[in-house]
């Protein structure tokens, strides 16, 4: 059997979007300063551009969580594997995710971070898969709104694999 990539989103139109959301995000927060918080691993790519493209002070901080094995399926289940390096109290946070799914990782996180106090929290997430939403979650930041194929590169996975490519794309086996 043999795998080959399709591109879904090209890095250029990726780069386009994330600097909309960076000046839009610039614009909200006039003033004030963030704290975005990229959820690992997919997020790190997106994260990192995001960040470059918003001209506010800011402090970055990973959370490093576990929603699915090694296969395609969400279990449900969220795991806090990494932990924030410091306190969230009094700050706005920005929650910087890869994709929104299920939507039962974000809703997870926003129950979680609520409990620590910052003075407020908004969900950014590069791309929304809403055919597959188990939960309703609010994505104050959006990217992208994809059909129901399981997505690769820029940050995304397959059982750790194609994280490193520069597009997002779709795996075809024939
Ligand atoms: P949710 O909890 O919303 O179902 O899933 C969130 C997580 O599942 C994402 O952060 C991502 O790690 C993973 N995920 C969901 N859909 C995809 C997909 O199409 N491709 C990849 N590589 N990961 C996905």
């Amino acid at each position: 059997m043999s795998e080959r990539l399709v591109t879904m989103l090209s890095t250029e139109t990726i780069a386009a979007r994330v600097k909309e959301l960076g000046a839009q995000i610039t614009r909200d927060y006039a003033g004030r300063s963030l704290v975005l918080v990229g959820v690992l691993k997919g997020s790190f790519i997106f994260a990192a551009d995001l960040a470059r493209q918003i001209d506010l002070p800011l402090r970055i901080d990973f959370l490093g969580v576990r929603s699915y094995g090694e296969g395609t399926e969400s279990t449900g289940v969220v795991q806090i594997v990494n932990d924030l390096s410091k306190p969230i109290e009094g700050e706005d946070v920005i929650l910087v995710e890869d994709i929104v799914d299920t939507g039962l990782t974000v809703a997870h996180l926003m129950d979680l971070f609520r409990t620590r106090r910052p003075a407020s929290v908004k969900v950014c997430s590069l791309l929304h898969k809403p055919a597959r939403a188990r939960v309703s979650v609010n994505i104050d930041y959006l990217g992208f709104t994809i059909e129901d194929k399981f997505v690769v590169g820029y940050g995304l996975d397959f059982a750790e694999k194609y994280r490193n490519l520069p597009y997002v794309g779709v795996i075809e086996r024939s």
